[in-house]
Protein backbone atom coordinates (compact mmCIF):
# COMPACT_ATOMS: atom_id res chain seq x y z
CA UNK A 1 0.00 0.00 0.00
CA UNK A 2 1.13 3.03 -0.98
CA UNK A 3 1.88 5.82 1.57
CA UNK A 4 -1.15 7.83 -0.17
CA UNK A 5 -3.73 5.40 0.14
CA UNK A 6 -1.98 4.83 4.25
CA UNK A 7 -3.23 8.14 4.71
CA UNK A 8 -6.52 8.26 2.88
CA UNK A 9 -7.17 5.18 4.90
CA UNK A 10 -6.31 7.12 8.11
CA UNK A 11 -7.94 10.22 7.67
CA UNK A 12 -11.40 8.29 7.07
CA UNK A 13 -10.92 6.36 10.35
CA UNK A 14 -10.32 10.08 11.54
CA UNK A 15 -13.56 11.02 10.38
CA UNK A 16 -15.20 8.19 11.27
CA UNK A 17 -14.14 8.72 15.10
CA UNK A 18 -14.62 12.84 14.77
CA UNK A 19 -18.53 11.36 13.84
CA UNK A 20 -19.46 8.37 15.38
CA UNK A 21 -17.07 8.09 18.25
CA UNK A 22 -18.17 11.15 19.84
CA UNK A 23 -22.00 11.19 19.46
CA UNK A 24 -21.59 8.25 20.99
CA UNK A 25 -19.76 9.82 24.24
CA UNK A 26 -22.35 12.48 23.87
CA UNK A 27 -24.77 10.04 24.23
CA UNK A 28 -23.53 8.03 27.18
CA UNK A 29 -23.19 11.46 28.60
CA UNK A 30 -26.69 12.48 28.11
CA UNK A 31 -28.29 9.11 29.36
CA UNK A 32 -26.05 9.20 32.66
CA UNK A 33 -27.05 13.02 33.20
CA UNK A 34 -30.65 12.05 32.11
CA UNK A 35 -30.92 9.48 35.30
CA UNK A 36 -32.92 11.04 38.05
CA UNK A 37 -31.51 12.08 41.20
CA UNK A 38 -28.01 12.78 40.18
CA UNK A 39 -26.17 14.94 42.73
CA UNK A 40 -25.11 18.33 41.37
CA UNK A 41 -21.46 17.84 42.80
CA UNK A 42 -21.06 14.58 39.93
CA UNK A 43 -20.92 17.44 37.20
CA UNK A 44 -17.10 17.56 37.36
CA UNK A 45 -16.23 13.85 36.99
CA UNK A 46 -19.13 13.95 34.05
CA UNK A 47 -16.91 17.03 32.91
CA UNK A 48 -13.49 15.09 32.83
CA UNK A 49 -15.13 12.13 31.04
CA UNK A 50 -16.69 14.94 28.63
CA UNK A 51 -13.24 16.69 28.12
CA UNK A 52 -11.07 13.54 27.35
CA UNK A 53 -13.16 11.74 24.92
CA UNK A 54 -15.90 14.12 23.20
CA UNK A 55 -13.73 17.46 23.05
CA UNK A 56 -10.59 15.51 22.36
CA UNK A 57 -8.36 16.93 25.37
CA UNK A 58 -5.70 16.30 27.05
CA UNK A 59 -6.21 15.84 30.64
CA UNK A 60 -5.63 18.66 32.89
CA UNK A 61 -2.25 18.74 35.05
CA UNK A 62 0.57 21.41 36.58
CA UNK A 63 2.91 22.55 33.16
CA UNK A 64 5.54 20.28 32.61
CA UNK A 65 4.11 17.04 34.22
CA UNK A 66 4.20 14.63 31.74
CA UNK A 67 1.35 11.95 31.80
CA UNK A 68 2.35 7.95 31.38
CA UNK A 69 -0.01 5.84 29.81
CA UNK A 70 -0.77 2.80 32.27
CA UNK A 71 -2.83 -0.49 31.56
CA UNK A 72 -3.77 -1.83 34.41
CA UNK A 73 -4.78 -1.12 37.86
CA UNK A 74 -1.20 -3.41 38.75
CA UNK A 75 1.16 -0.08 38.14
CA UNK A 76 1.25 1.54 41.88
CA UNK A 77 0.47 5.77 40.57
CA UNK A 78 2.73 6.56 43.65
CA UNK A 79 5.91 5.94 41.66
CA UNK A 80 4.51 7.78 39.28
CA UNK A 81 3.30 10.70 40.94
CA UNK A 82 6.99 10.31 42.76
CA UNK A 83 8.99 10.81 39.76
CA UNK A 84 6.93 13.90 38.59
CA UNK A 85 4.50 12.35 36.23
CA UNK A 86 0.86 11.55 36.20
CA UNK A 87 -0.49 8.36 35.56
CA UNK A 88 -3.68 8.39 32.99
CA UNK A 89 -5.40 4.77 32.35
CA UNK A 90 -6.17 4.12 28.91
CA UNK A 91 -7.83 0.95 28.97
CA UNK A 92 -10.84 1.79 26.08
CA UNK A 93 -14.32 1.65 25.80
CA UNK A 94 -14.50 2.65 22.75
CA UNK A 95 -16.85 1.47 19.99
CA UNK A 96 -15.69 3.29 17.36
CA UNK A 97 -11.94 2.70 18.29
CA UNK A 98 -12.68 -0.68 18.30
CA UNK A 99 -14.21 -1.02 15.36
CA UNK A 100 -10.44 0.37 13.97
CA UNK A 101 -8.94 -1.93 15.96
CA UNK A 102 -10.79 -4.73 14.67
CA UNK A 103 -9.27 -4.67 11.32
CA UNK A 104 -5.95 -4.87 13.55
CA UNK A 105 -6.00 -7.67 15.88
CA UNK A 106 -7.92 -11.10 15.91
CA UNK A 107 -11.50 -11.92 15.48
CA UNK A 108 -11.30 -13.16 19.25
CA UNK A 109 -8.81 -10.95 21.01
CA UNK A 110 -11.17 -8.50 23.77
CA UNK A 111 -12.62 -5.44 22.65
CA UNK A 112 -10.96 -3.66 25.17
CA UNK A 113 -7.59 -4.15 23.70
CA UNK A 114 -8.72 -4.08 20.29
CA UNK A 115 -9.70 -0.78 21.40
CA UNK A 116 -6.45 0.21 22.70
CA UNK A 117 -5.35 -0.34 18.94
CA UNK A 118 -7.66 1.87 17.64
CA UNK A 119 -6.85 4.58 19.20
CA UNK A 120 -3.24 4.26 18.55
CA UNK A 121 -3.85 3.81 14.87
CA UNK A 122 -6.06 6.93 14.86
CA UNK A 123 -3.46 8.94 16.44
CA UNK A 124 -5.99 11.65 17.57
CA UNK A 125 -6.52 11.18 20.86
CA UNK A 126 -4.06 13.78 22.65
CA UNK A 127 -4.73 11.89 26.46
CA UNK A 128 -2.83 8.46 24.00
CA UNK A 129 -1.02 10.44 21.55
CA UNK A 130 0.98 12.86 24.62
CA UNK A 131 1.99 10.20 26.61
CA UNK A 132 5.84 9.90 27.15
CA UNK A 133 5.76 6.04 28.11
CA UNK A 134 3.21 3.58 28.53
CA UNK A 135 3.53 0.93 31.15
CA UNK A 136 1.58 -2.55 30.67
CA UNK A 137 1.17 -5.42 33.14
CA UNK A 138 1.43 -8.59 31.27
CA UNK A 139 -1.35 -9.75 32.69
CA UNK A 140 -3.38 -12.03 29.92
CA UNK A 141 -3.00 -13.12 26.29
CA UNK A 142 -4.46 -10.09 25.54
CA UNK A 143 -2.46 -7.47 26.94
CA UNK A 144 0.59 -9.87 26.37
CA UNK A 145 0.23 -9.25 22.59
CA UNK A 146 -1.00 -5.38 22.65
CA UNK A 147 3.06 -4.98 25.26
CA UNK A 148 4.91 -5.86 22.02
CA UNK A 149 2.46 -4.14 19.33
CA UNK A 150 3.04 -0.72 21.43
CA UNK A 151 6.45 -1.73 22.16
CA UNK A 152 6.94 -1.61 18.06
CA UNK A 153 5.69 1.89 18.34
CA UNK A 154 5.99 3.76 21.47
CA UNK A 155 8.30 4.11 24.55
CA UNK A 156 7.02 1.36 26.12
CA UNK A 157 7.65 -0.67 29.72
CA UNK A 158 6.39 -3.74 29.96
CA UNK A 159 6.07 -5.58 33.64
CA UNK A 160 5.65 -8.92 33.94
CA UNK A 161 3.13 -10.03 36.63
CA UNK A 162 3.70 -13.26 38.87
CA UNK A 163 0.54 -15.87 38.12
CA UNK A 164 0.67 -16.94 41.43
CA UNK A 165 1.50 -14.41 44.28
CA UNK A 166 1.78 -15.93 47.42
CA UNK A 167 5.71 -16.91 47.29
CA UNK A 168 7.73 -14.40 48.41
CA UNK A 169 10.27 -15.00 45.71
CA UNK A 170 7.00 -13.94 43.46
CA UNK A 171 7.03 -10.46 45.34
CA UNK A 172 10.51 -10.28 44.83
CA UNK A 173 10.24 -10.49 41.10
CA UNK A 174 6.91 -8.18 41.16
CA UNK A 175 9.35 -5.41 43.11
CA UNK A 176 12.29 -5.72 40.51
CA UNK A 177 9.81 -4.85 37.97
CA UNK A 178 8.55 -2.01 39.35
CA UNK A 179 12.22 -1.14 40.17
CA UNK A 180 13.15 -1.41 36.25
CA UNK A 181 9.92 0.47 35.43
CA UNK A 182 11.27 3.61 38.04
CA UNK A 183 14.87 3.39 35.89
CA UNK A 184 12.56 4.75 32.86
CA UNK A 185 10.58 7.22 34.03
CA UNK A 186 13.52 8.75 35.14
CA UNK A 187 15.01 8.88 31.93
CA UNK A 188 12.07 10.33 31.11
CA UNK A 189 11.15 12.88 33.86
CA UNK A 190 15.14 13.41 35.16
CA UNK A 191 13.24 12.53 38.38
CA UNK A 192 15.33 9.86 40.47
CA UNK A 193 13.14 7.74 43.07
CA UNK A 194 13.64 8.94 46.70
CA UNK A 195 12.23 8.57 49.80
CA UNK A 196 11.22 11.65 50.17
CA UNK A 197 9.27 11.80 47.06
CA UNK A 198 7.80 8.60 47.79
CA UNK A 199 6.31 9.73 50.93
CA UNK A 200 4.82 12.79 49.15
CA UNK A 201 3.13 10.87 46.30
CA UNK A 202 1.56 8.60 49.19
CA UNK A 203 0.10 11.36 50.78
CA UNK A 204 -1.19 12.59 47.74
CA UNK A 205 -3.17 9.40 47.16
CA UNK A 206 -3.75 8.33 50.45
CA UNK A 207 -5.51 11.99 51.27
CA UNK A 208 -7.75 10.64 47.54
CA UNK A 209 -8.04 7.15 49.59
CA UNK A 210 -9.52 8.56 52.33
CA UNK A 211 -12.12 10.44 50.72
CA UNK A 212 -13.09 7.11 48.96
CA UNK A 213 -13.73 5.32 51.98
CA UNK A 214 -15.88 8.19 53.10
CA UNK A 215 -17.29 7.41 49.82
CA UNK A 216 -17.72 3.88 50.53
CA UNK A 217 -18.65 4.28 53.83
CA UNK A 218 -21.48 6.64 52.79
CA UNK A 219 -22.89 3.89 50.65
CA UNK A 220 -22.64 0.99 52.85
CA UNK A 221 -24.34 2.44 55.54
CA UNK A 222 -27.07 4.23 53.08
CA UNK A 223 -27.21 1.78 49.97
CA UNK A 224 -29.76 4.13 48.76
CA UNK A 225 -28.39 7.23 48.60
CA UNK A 226 -26.28 7.31 44.66
CA UNK A 227 -26.68 5.25 41.84
CA UNK A 228 -24.09 3.30 40.90
CA UNK A 229 -23.63 4.36 37.73
CA UNK A 230 -23.06 7.65 39.11
CA UNK A 231 -20.60 5.82 41.27
CA UNK A 232 -19.04 4.15 38.08
CA UNK A 233 -18.60 7.72 36.73
CA UNK A 234 -16.48 9.07 39.32
CA UNK A 235 -14.21 6.04 39.30
CA UNK A 236 -13.87 6.28 35.95
CA UNK A 237 -12.95 9.55 35.95
CA UNK A 238 -9.81 8.75 38.12
CA UNK A 239 -8.39 7.40 35.36
CA UNK A 240 -7.90 11.03 33.80
CA UNK A 241 -7.73 13.60 36.44
CA UNK A 242 -4.92 15.04 38.12
CA UNK A 243 -5.14 13.43 41.87
CA UNK A 244 -5.67 16.35 44.00
CA UNK A 245 -8.60 17.70 42.37
CA UNK A 246 -9.76 14.23 41.93
CA UNK A 247 -9.78 14.35 45.54
CA UNK A 248 -11.22 17.70 46.18
CA UNK A 249 -13.73 16.84 44.23
CA UNK A 250 -14.93 13.47 45.73
CA UNK A 251 -15.29 14.97 49.33
CA UNK A 252 -17.66 18.05 47.08
CA UNK A 253 -19.37 15.13 46.71
CA UNK A 254 -19.20 13.20 49.84
CA UNK A 255 -20.51 16.58 51.46
CA UNK A 256 -23.57 16.78 49.28
CA UNK A 257 -24.05 12.91 49.87
CA UNK A 258 -24.01 13.43 53.76
CA UNK A 259 -26.75 16.60 53.79
CA UNK A 260 -28.81 14.20 51.73
CA UNK A 261 -28.48 11.45 53.94
CA UNK A 262 -29.86 14.05 56.73
CA UNK A 263 -32.87 15.14 54.94
CA UNK A 264 -33.74 11.22 54.05
CA UNK A 265 -33.82 12.34 50.12
CA UNK A 266 -32.55 8.98 48.62
CA UNK A 267 -31.81 8.27 44.80
CA UNK A 268 -33.91 5.56 44.86
CA UNK A 269 -36.56 3.79 46.49
CA UNK A 270 -36.54 0.64 49.42
CA UNK A 271 -37.74 -2.17 46.62
CA UNK A 272 -35.50 -1.45 43.81
CA UNK A 273 -33.41 -4.99 43.52
CA UNK A 274 -29.93 -3.94 44.67
CA UNK A 275 -27.76 -5.39 41.69
CA UNK A 276 -23.57 -5.93 42.37
CA UNK A 277 -21.44 -5.61 38.70
CA UNK A 278 -18.82 -7.97 38.52
CA UNK A 279 -16.63 -9.16 35.66
CA UNK A 280 -14.80 -7.70 32.62
CA UNK A 281 -13.64 -4.23 33.27
CA UNK A 282 -16.79 -1.45 32.15
CA UNK A 283 -14.84 1.29 30.81
CA UNK A 284 -16.54 4.71 29.73
CA UNK A 285 -18.08 5.12 27.42
CA UNK A 286 -18.67 1.70 27.36
CA UNK A 287 -21.24 2.24 30.17
CA UNK A 288 -24.65 0.42 28.55
CA UNK A 289 -24.60 -1.99 31.10
CA UNK A 290 -24.76 0.18 34.79
CA UNK A 291 -27.60 1.95 31.95
CA UNK A 292 -29.62 -0.56 31.50
CA UNK A 293 -29.82 -1.63 34.67
CA UNK A 294 -30.86 1.41 36.58
CA UNK A 295 -32.96 2.40 33.53
CA UNK A 296 -34.82 -0.92 34.17
CA UNK A 297 -35.84 -0.10 37.59
CA UNK A 298 -32.74 -2.08 39.69
CA UNK A 299 -30.15 -0.07 42.04
CA UNK A 300 -26.27 -1.49 40.68
CA UNK A 301 -26.08 -0.84 44.38
CA UNK A 302 -22.46 -2.47 44.15
CA UNK A 303 -19.11 -3.14 41.99
CA UNK A 304 -16.27 -5.41 42.12
CA UNK A 305 -14.74 -4.22 38.49
CA UNK A 306 -11.11 -3.09 38.35
CA UNK A 307 -12.19 0.29 37.11
CA UNK A 308 -14.70 0.73 39.95
CA UNK A 309 -14.24 1.05 43.57
CA UNK A 310 -11.35 -1.72 44.03
CA UNK A 311 -9.19 0.28 41.43
CA UNK A 312 -7.87 2.43 44.09
CA UNK A 313 -9.17 0.71 46.85
CA UNK A 314 -6.27 -0.47 49.17
CA UNK A 315 -3.57 1.60 50.39
CA UNK A 316 0.27 0.33 50.25
CA UNK A 317 0.92 -1.33 54.17
CA UNK A 318 4.52 0.17 54.61
CA UNK A 319 6.27 -1.49 57.40
CA UNK A 320 9.85 -1.00 56.91
CA UNK A 321 10.42 2.98 56.25
CA UNK A 322 13.06 2.69 52.82
CA UNK A 323 12.78 3.21 49.46
CA UNK A 324 12.81 -0.63 49.20
CA UNK A 325 10.53 -0.78 51.74
CA UNK A 326 8.06 1.28 49.94
CA UNK A 327 8.33 -0.51 46.65
CA UNK A 328 7.86 -3.85 48.70
CA UNK A 329 4.44 -2.56 49.91
CA UNK A 330 4.24 -1.02 46.14
CA UNK A 331 4.25 -4.55 45.03
CA UNK A 332 2.48 -6.63 47.61
CA UNK A 333 -0.40 -4.04 47.36
CA UNK A 334 -0.94 -4.47 43.88
CA UNK A 335 -1.06 -8.11 43.43
CA UNK A 336 -1.80 -9.77 46.88
CA UNK A 337 -5.22 -8.00 47.29
CA UNK A 338 -5.91 -7.89 43.88
CA UNK A 339 -9.01 -10.17 42.85
CA UNK A 340 -8.43 -10.02 38.87
CA UNK A 341 -8.89 -13.78 37.63
CA UNK A 342 -5.87 -13.39 35.79
CA UNK A 343 -3.90 -14.59 38.69
CA UNK A 344 -4.08 -18.81 38.89
CA UNK A 345 -4.77 -18.61 43.01
CA UNK A 346 -8.21 -16.29 43.33
CA UNK A 347 -10.66 -17.58 46.32
CA UNK A 348 -10.32 -14.07 47.33
CA UNK A 349 -12.97 -13.11 44.49
CA UNK A 350 -15.25 -14.91 45.68
CA UNK A 351 -14.94 -14.02 49.17
CA UNK A 352 -14.62 -10.38 48.16
CA UNK A 353 -17.98 -11.19 46.49
CA UNK A 354 -19.75 -12.52 49.42
CA UNK A 355 -18.54 -9.27 51.47
CA UNK A 356 -20.06 -7.01 49.09
CA UNK A 357 -23.25 -9.20 48.88
CA UNK A 358 -23.76 -8.87 52.31
CA UNK A 359 -22.30 -5.10 53.00
CA UNK A 360 -24.25 -3.67 50.51
CA UNK A 361 -27.38 -5.98 51.10
CA UNK A 362 -27.41 -7.17 47.31
CA UNK A 363 -30.09 -9.52 45.78
CA UNK A 364 -28.94 -10.05 42.55
CA UNK A 365 -25.40 -10.40 40.82
CA UNK A 366 -24.92 -9.24 36.84
CA UNK A 367 -21.47 -10.91 35.65
CA UNK A 368 -19.93 -9.03 32.94
CA UNK A 369 -17.81 -10.82 30.30
CA UNK A 370 -16.64 -8.98 27.40
CA UNK A 371 -16.30 -11.21 24.33
CA UNK A 372 -12.79 -12.57 23.99
CA UNK A 373 -11.95 -12.20 27.94
CA UNK A 374 -11.22 -15.64 28.83
CA UNK A 375 -10.06 -15.14 32.26
CA UNK A 376 -13.26 -13.96 33.61
CA UNK A 377 -15.36 -16.25 31.88
CA UNK A 378 -13.42 -19.14 33.76
CA UNK A 379 -14.67 -17.88 36.68
CA UNK A 380 -18.29 -17.69 36.09
CA UNK A 381 -18.63 -21.20 36.91
CA UNK A 382 -17.66 -21.30 39.90
CA UNK A 383 -19.62 -18.17 41.30
CA UNK A 384 -22.61 -19.40 39.61
CA UNK A 385 -22.18 -22.17 42.39
CA UNK A 386 -21.53 -20.21 45.13
CA UNK A 387 -24.28 -17.96 44.51
CA UNK A 388 -26.71 -21.15 44.32
CA UNK A 389 -25.33 -21.55 48.05
CA UNK A 390 -26.43 -18.32 49.00
CA UNK A 391 -29.79 -18.00 47.08
CA UNK A 392 -28.59 -15.27 45.42
CA UNK A 393 -29.43 -14.98 41.52
CA UNK A 394 -26.88 -14.15 38.83
CA UNK A 395 -26.66 -13.96 34.91
CA UNK A 396 -23.56 -13.64 32.96
CA UNK A 397 -24.09 -11.15 30.22
CA UNK A 398 -21.59 -11.38 27.28
CA UNK A 399 -21.29 -8.26 25.43
CA UNK A 400 -18.58 -6.35 22.91
CA UNK A 401 -18.47 -2.91 22.21
CA UNK A 402 -20.86 -1.92 20.05
CA UNK A 403 -24.44 -1.25 20.19
CA UNK A 404 -26.65 -3.89 18.46
CA UNK A 405 -26.82 -6.19 21.39
CA UNK A 406 -28.36 -3.57 23.47
CA UNK A 407 -31.86 -4.69 22.86
CA UNK A 408 -31.87 -8.39 23.52
CA UNK A 409 -30.15 -7.41 27.02
CA UNK A 410 -32.33 -4.65 27.64
CA UNK A 411 -34.81 -7.82 27.36
CA UNK A 412 -32.64 -10.44 30.02
CA UNK A 413 -31.76 -7.61 31.97
CA UNK A 414 -35.48 -6.84 32.48
CA UNK A 415 -36.18 -9.97 33.25
CA UNK A 416 -33.93 -10.75 35.97
CA UNK A 417 -34.83 -7.71 37.43
CA UNK A 418 -38.25 -8.88 37.61
CA UNK A 419 -37.25 -12.80 39.03
CA UNK A 420 -35.22 -10.95 41.34
CA UNK A 421 -38.78 -8.74 42.51
CA UNK A 422 -40.54 -11.82 42.51
CA UNK A 423 -38.41 -13.47 44.89
CA UNK A 424 -38.45 -10.63 47.37
S1 LIG B 1 -9.08 -6.89 34.53
FE1 LIG B 1 -7.27 -7.47 35.70
S2 LIG B 1 -5.61 -7.40 34.21
FE2 LIG B 1 -7.31 -6.28 33.31
S3 LIG B 1 -6.90 -4.14 33.87
FE3 LIG B 1 -8.24 -5.03 35.43
S4 LIG B 1 -6.88 -5.73 37.07
FE4 LIG B 1 -5.64 -5.42 35.21
S1 LIG C 1 -8.45 -9.24 31.36
FE1 LIG C 1 -10.07 -9.52 29.84
S2 LIG C 1 -10.74 -7.45 29.31
FE2 LIG C 1 -8.74 -7.26 30.32
S3 LIG C 1 -7.29 -7.25 28.61
FE3 LIG C 1 -7.46 -9.37 29.34
S4 LIG C 1 -9.01 -10.29 28.02
FE4 LIG C 1 -9.20 -8.05 27.82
Amino acid sequence: MTEYDQNRILSRQQERFDRKGISLTAKMLRQIRELTHMPASLEPFLNTLEQIFALRRDVQRPRGVPTIGTYCVMVPPEIIYAQGAMPVKLCSGSYTAFGIGDDKAPRDACPLVKAVMGFEEIDIMPVYQNCALMAIPVTCDCKKKLAGWLLERRPTSILHVPSNRESDADMEQFTEELYSFSRQLSRITGIELTYSNLVKACRMTSDAQVQLSRFISLRRKHPLIIKGTFSMAVMNAISYTWLPDWTRQLSDLNDELEVLIQKKEMAVKENQPRILLTGSPVVFPNFKLPLLIESMGGLLGADETCMGERGFYDPPAVVDQTIDGMMRAFSNRSTRPCTCPTFTDNDRRIYRIRQLIRDYRIQGVVYHVLRGCLVYDYEYAALEEEMGKLGIPIIRVETDYNEEDVEQLRIRIEAFIELIKYKI
